[in-house]
C-alpha cells in the first residue's frame, strides 16, 4: 500500500514507527523510468521505501523554469503505487521553509563551476533542501542519479563533511533508445526536438575535445551553456527550443 503524506508533523509522528531499514528517493516529481529505477533499487535494498516529491523553489534561479516545471501529482502517485513505494512525502514550501530561507547550506569549491556558475544559487537551494529532507526522513540510504553528477558529488561531500549517518547510493543514468537522458524537462520538447536532443549524448561520447563538442552542438541548433571536463567525465548544459538540458558521460566512454 502506498500512503501519501503532505503534513510534516504527521510524518515526524510516523517516522519512529517505521523501523531501521528505510531507503529514500528525493525527487521533484513528474516521475519517469529514471526515477523508477531509483525507487526499485530503494525498495529492493530496504524494508520500507520513501519517495519525496517537492518542486523546491530555492534551487530555481529562473522563475519561468520554476513556473513551467511539470507538476503531476496524480500520475506520480499512480507510478508510486505500481512500484510499491510505501510512503510518498509531498510537503508544502510553507512547511519546509517555516522561517523563509534564513538558513542555507553552501559549498565553496565544486559548487562554483558548471551548473553552479551558470545557475547562481542553484546548489545552495539544492543542498539546503536535501539536508532538510535527509534529516526529516532519516533514511539508511538515499538514492541519487548520475544524470545530475555534480549534484551527486556535492551531496556525497555534504554527507561526509557533516558526518550524516546515511549511505548515498549513485545510480546510472537511464536513457531513451536514442541515447537521450530521461528527464522531466524532455516533455517540453516537440517530437522533433526530442529526436534532435539525442545529439547531445552522441556528441558528448564522440567529440575529440570540448571545443569540437561545442561547435558540433551549435551546428545542430543547440545553444551551449558549457561543455567541460572534470572528475574524469565530460559535462554539458545546452538549450534546445528554450528547454535547458544537462548530461554527462565518463571520459573513458
Ligand atoms: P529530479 O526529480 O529531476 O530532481 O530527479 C530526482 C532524482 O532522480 C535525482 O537523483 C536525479 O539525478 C535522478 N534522475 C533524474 N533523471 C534520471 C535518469 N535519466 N536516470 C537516472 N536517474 C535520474
Amino acid at each position: 500500500m502506498t500512503t501519501l503524506i503532505t503534513s510534516l508533523t504527521e510524518w515526524q509522528r510516523l517516522r519512529p514507527t517505521l523501523g531501521t531499514s528505510l531507503g529514500f528517493v528525493p525527487t521533484m516529481g513528474n516521475l519517469h523510468a529514471g526515477h523508477a529505477s531509483l525507487l526499485q533499487q530503494a525498495a529492493h535494498d530496504h524494508a520500507v521505501s520513501v519517495l519525496s516529491i517537492f518542486v523546491n523553489p530555492t534551487q530555481f534561479n529562473d522563475p519561468t523554469d520554476f513556473q513551467h516545471y511539470p507538476r503531476t501529482l496524480e500520475a506520480d502517485l499512480a507510478i508510486a503505487k505500481q512500484l510499491h513505494v510505501d510512503y510518498v512525502l509531498a510537503p508544502t514550501a510553507a512547511e519546509l521553509y517555516p522561517h523563509g530561507y534564513r538558513y542555507r547550506v553552501s559549498e565553496q569549491a565544486l559548487a562554483t563551476c558548471m551548473e553552479g556558475a551558470h545557475r547562481p544559487g542553484h546548489f545552495e537551494g539544492m543542498l539546503t533542501i536535501v539536508l532538510k529532507l535527509l534529516m526529516l526522513v532519516l533514511p539508511n540510504s538515499a538514492y541519487f542519479g548520475e544524470k545530475d553528477y555534480q549534484q551527486l558529488q556535492l551531496i556525497q561531500g555534504m554527507v561526509n563533511e557533516f558526518y550524516l549517518p546515511i549511505t548515498i547510493v549513485p545510480m546510472p543514468t537511464l536513457r531513451a533508445e536514442s541515447g537521450l537522458a530521461l528527464s522531466s524537462r524532455n516533455q517540453r520538447l516537440s517530437t522533433e526536438g526530442q529526436a534532435r536532443a539525442a545529439k547531445l549524448y552522441q556528441t558528448l561520447c564522440t567529440a575529440p575535445d570540448c571545443a569540437s563538442a561545442v561547435s558540433t552542438l551549435t551546428q545542430h541548433g543547440f545553444q551551449v551553456d558549457y561543455v567541460e571536463e572534470h572528475l574524469q567525465r565530460r559535462f554539458a548544459a545546452v538549450f534546445l527550443d528554450g528547454v535547458r538540458l544537462i548530461d554527462n558521460v565518463p571520459l573513458s566512454h
